[in-house]
């Protein structure tokens, strides 16, 4: 017999920002103590979802002398602004992938969600039956984000954050210097955890006009008519809000819309899928990064994007590519290679993220392929630098598609710190 899945698209409009039981908001919120402590085992650059996952695997492994340096003033800022920004309500990836350590006893995110069983919707409460009987199911935003800072207060990740920018990485004996807006800190290892910058437009496009927004700047929309120019879930999110505003949108982007659960092929979350990854050749790890990460959307909107586009309220321009992006005052024209061109009242630039090598590294030669760094795959050491380790997308090449995923910062973090361990362990104790 073959199922086929139902999208329930009302799941979208899942309620943000319910006080939930178990949650500590002010556990997400980076101190602002000035001072930085001039030194610590080990420096996690960056306080997003994948330094969560790891500070809360260093704590079950006993390893206590770490600090979280984040620009931002929220653990997990970054993602929950631009989750907000495009006006996502739930999480993509399924309530088995949170930031919590894998492998221990703690509560897990589907727990959470039962615990606050009574503020969930009839709809949300269908998702956790589904996540309890095994079956594909996604958890609120605002469920995930007081899973979060339960995650952070259990694990005591707050008071090991800061508050900093940092602008360089030195290598300094036999440790690294971490230089920072506020001052410097020495530590014996670093993890680079600094995530995703968004993808920019081409040269030439103007983009400096308030009438051209990119997905993570929250904006009110102009009057008028609208043009979303990207073919992923926040361009998707974008086009959602302002068609249920009644504004008329021209979609635009490169190949066919492709709808999906999660966005890479959920084999990638488990072993064998890592495994396939683990092909000799880093030519062919790099193909297969380029062709699994496509952009896709969830299953979800497909009723009401039909919906829209069928009333003609929503205008879709497959395989189509833009090549030049004018604004004046009044307005945005679209060039749209062998057409006409597209003048709307605002565009919406939606164009993916992509893995920044940042902040700089000095006195250690990282050797790239694509961009991204060469790894040990067992302990996310970048290749032949002693101390320097990264977790997030910049570990691709070590982990494969699924390592910019909730889930792949779980599997990254028990790696780091199992070598955390074997390398502080005398230290720490
Ligand atoms: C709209 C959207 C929706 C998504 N939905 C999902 C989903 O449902 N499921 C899923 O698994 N993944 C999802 N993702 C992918 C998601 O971004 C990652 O799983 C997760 O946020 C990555 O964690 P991270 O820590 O690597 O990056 P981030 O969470 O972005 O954190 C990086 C942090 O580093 C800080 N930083 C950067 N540079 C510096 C510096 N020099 N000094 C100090 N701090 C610095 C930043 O301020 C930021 O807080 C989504 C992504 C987007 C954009």
């Amino acid at each position: 017999m073959t199922y086929t899945f139902i999208p329930a698209p009302e799941l979208l409009d899942s309620p943000r920002g319910r006080r939930l039981v178990g949650a500590t908001p002010s556990a997400l919120m980076v101190p602002e103590r000035p001072e930085l402590p001039p030194t610590a085992s080990a420096v996690i650059v960056g306080g997003g979802l994948a330094a969560l996952s790891l500070a809360a695997r260093l704590w079950h492994d006993g390893i206590r002398d770490y600090l979280i340096l984040e620009r931002g003033p929220r653990l997990g800022g970054q993602f929950f602004e631009r989750t907000a920004s495009v006006g996502q309500m739930i999480l993509r990836s399924p309530y088995e992938h949170h930031p919590g350590a894998e492998g221990h006893s703690d509560c897990e995110m589907l727990d959470f969600a039962r615990l606050n069983w009574n503020h969930l919707t009839a709809i949300e409460q269908n998702e956790v039956r589904m996540a309890q009987s095994g079956q594909r199911a996604v958890a609120p935003l605002d469920v995930f984000e007081g899973f979060c800072s339960h995650v952070a207060a259990t694990h005591s990740i707050t008071e090991r954050s800061r508050r900093a920018e940092v602008q360089k990485v030195v290598a300094d004996g036999d440790g690294w210097r971490v230089a920072t807006d506020r001052g410097d800190v020495r530590a014996t290892a670093v993890v680079l955890a600094v995530g995703e910058a968004r993808r920019e437009a081409p040269d030439g496009w103007d983009t400096a006009s308030e009438r051209v927004r990119y997905w993570d700047e929250p904006c009110e929309p102009i009057d008028g008519r609208h043009a979303v120019i990207g073919a992923g879930l926040s361009a998707a999110h974008i086009v959602a809000d302002l068609c249920a505003r009644g504004l008329a949108v021209d979609w635009v982007f490169r190949g066919k819309e492709h709808y999906q659960c999660a966005d890479v092929n959920a084999a990638f979350f488990r072993p064998e899928g890592r495994a396939i990854f683990h092909l000799d050749s880093l030519e062919r790890r790099w193909a297969m990064l380029s062709v699994e990460r496509r952009p896709s959307i969830m299953f979800e909107f497909r009723p009401r994007l039909r919906a829209w586009e069928e009333v003609g309220l929503l205008s879709v321009h497959r395989e189509t590519v833009v090549t030049e992006l004018r604004a004046d005052p009044t307005g945005v024209a679209l060039c749209i290679d062998g057409g006409a061109p597209l003048r709307v009242s605002q565009a919406h630039l939606a164009l993916g993220t992509r893995p920044p090598l940042a902040p700089e590294v000095s006195g250690a030669e990282i050797r790239t392929h694509g961009g991204l760094p060469l790894m040990d795959e067992t302990t996310l050491q970048i290749s032949g630098i002693t101390g320097l380790y990264a977790i997030g997308a910049l570990a691709s090449l070590a982990l494969g598609p699924a390592t910019r995923n909730i889930d792949g910062h779980r599997v990254a973090a028990a790696r780091i710190s199992t070598s955390l361990r074997r390398r502080l362990g005398s230290r720490e104790a």
